[in-house]
């Protein structure tokens, strides 16, 4: 028997086969899950599609309450939420602890969200209303790197909106979402949320089915692309959060140590592993050498350990296939550039790499150009504003940007020109769940969080009645 089950149709399953969980810090199975066929990918879709119409009909008052009613199942388990997820994940225990409690904010906003709905006309002459209704079933799809957080993510705004849902976690880290199944089990009506786990295999299947009528895909640009395909059949809705490199541009004028660990903490966070993280830094070269040396003293300074481990600041990289990858990026990046910290992995199981800080490397370098996710900075020497601009902007993704300043209209008048979904101002990362999340050009589609996150689980209709004559 598997030690977590499926939430299928409101009862907890074991899969017609079962997995196991790599703690990535041991490399040693921590955890067997149940794991889905297609047959039981089908019987998750159809108790979805089931529950659909009683759910919608359920007021959006009722709905509230059982958001609100995971986030405090989520308060009452967060102590063996974290650890689990440390375990799977890999991150620190700290920052496990830190996205439960993100998880939590972000239900409890949700839960406070209006459906903006509008009287367009209202006289005489007629009535003009727009309404939102909910979709139907969504498939919601994530990806490692944050699975609790971005598993609430789909599940709060779907439901809320009268949705039912299928979610799929990532095949490495499957746990909290199962756990966190087990919570919905006890508080939604059977149907409206249902958990399943694949080995990579069942997206797809998820993707074509006629019954969904959204998908909410949180992952790689690369599948983005192939669900956006899947979806043109039955013209489903989507919403794609997708890969980033984000540019953190520090102007001449920064304190540098302030600015280097603001920037340090905006990379490194959760081992690099972040959609948002800062992938590319452009310093000006007046400041140059001292940020380089400051940012490798950071990287020296930082403790890599088991998430588990007490002082632990930076966890191993989650799975295997990403730490392959990233081995790949570092020697192309010793060949392309000088590594001034880090540059090594760690002589002990897991997959641990030592915080990587990369120097005189420059835009065509595959360092910069592509997404690493993991622990790698390039650090890249600017002299021109309009320049680095350009340089920023040259990327085929949109995803977050920063400009780093003592100057804050200078950075203001710099973040206005940066091509992507959220331009921060000495700061990066800084998402919560009333501030809109989109990504421009391959780096999403539609829009997270907010109200008009909420909007994307709705389908607009017009109710259009004339009076009088
Ligand atoms: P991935 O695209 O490989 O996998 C994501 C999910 O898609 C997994 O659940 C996977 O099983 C599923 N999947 C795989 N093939 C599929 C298919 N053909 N159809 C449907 N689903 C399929 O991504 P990953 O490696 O798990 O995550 C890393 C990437 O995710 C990075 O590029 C990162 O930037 C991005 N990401 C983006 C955000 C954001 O909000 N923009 C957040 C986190 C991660």
């Amino acid at each position: 028997m598997p030690d977590y089950k499926m939430l299928i149709g409101g009862k907890l399953v074991d899969g017609d086969s079962q997995m196991d969980v790599i703690n990535p810090a041991t490399e040693e199975v921590f955890a067997t899950v149940a794991r889905a066929s297609e047959r039981q990918a089908d019987e998750a879709i159809a108790a979805a599609a089931a529950a659909f119409s009683s759910w919608a009909a359920t007021p959006m008052a009722e709905r509230r309450t059982k958001i609100s009613a995971l986030a405090d199942a989520i308060v009452a388990n967060s102590d063996a939420l974290a650890r689990a997820l440390t375990q799977e994940q890999g991150k620190p225990l700290a920052e496990a602890q830190g996205e439960i409690a993100w998880a939590e904010g972000y239900l409890r906003h949700y839960a406070t969200l209006e459906i903006a709905e509008r009287t367009i006309q209202d006289d005489e002459n007629g009535l003009i209303q727009i309404r939102r209704k909910p979709l139907g079933v969504v498939a919601g799809i994530i990806a490692w790197n944050f699975p609790l957080l971005v598993a609430c993510w789909k599940i709060g705004p779907a439901v809320l909106a009268g949705n039912t849902i299928v979610l799929k976690p990532a095949p490495t880290t499957p746990v909290t979402a199962l756990m966190l199944g087990e919570l919905c089990q006890t508080i939604f009506p059977a149907g409206v949320v249902n958990i399943i786990v694949d080995a990579n295999d069942l997206g797809g299947y998820l993707t074509a089915d006629p019954r969904i009528a959204k998908i909410g895909f949180t992952g790689s640009t690369a599948t983005g692309k192939k669900i956006m395909a899947s979806a043109a059949d039955g013209l489903k809705r989507l919403t794609l959060e997708l890969g980033g490199n984000d540019p953190g541009i520090v102007l001449d004028d920064v304190d540098v140590r302030v600015a280097a660990q603001g920037i340090f903490n905006a990379a490194f966070l959760n081992c690099g592993q972040v959609c948002l993280a800062i992938k590319r830094a452009y310093v000006h070269d007046s400041i140059y050498d001292a940020m380089c040396d400051e940012l490798a003293r950071l990287a020296e300074a930082a403790v890599v350990d088991d998430g588990l481990a007490q002082g632990a600041q930076i966890g191993p990289i989650q799975n295997r296939a990403q730490y392959e990858k990233l081995q790949g990026f570092l020697e192309r990046a010793r060949t392309d550039g000088t590594i001034i910290a880090g540059g090594e992995l760690i002589d002990r199981a897991g997959y641990f790499m030592r915080p990587t800080i990369v120097r005189d490397v420059t835009d065509g370098d595959q360092i910069v150009d592509e997404e690493q996710f993991g622990p790698i900075l390039p650090v890249i020497r600017y002299s021109d504003i309009d320049d680095v601009v350009a340089r920023a902007n040259a990327s085929p993704y949109g995803l977050g940007a920063s400009v780093w300043s003592s100057d804050t209209n200078r950075a203001l008048a710099v973040a206005e020109r940066i091509e992507s979904g959220s331009v921060w101002v000495n700061q990066h990362v800084a998402i919560g769940p009333h501030i809109p999340m989109a990504g421009v050009k391959s780096s999403g589609l539609g829009v997270e969080q907010a109200e008009e996150g909420l909007a994307e689980y709705t389908q607009l209709s017009v109710i259009n009645m004339a009076r009088g004559g």
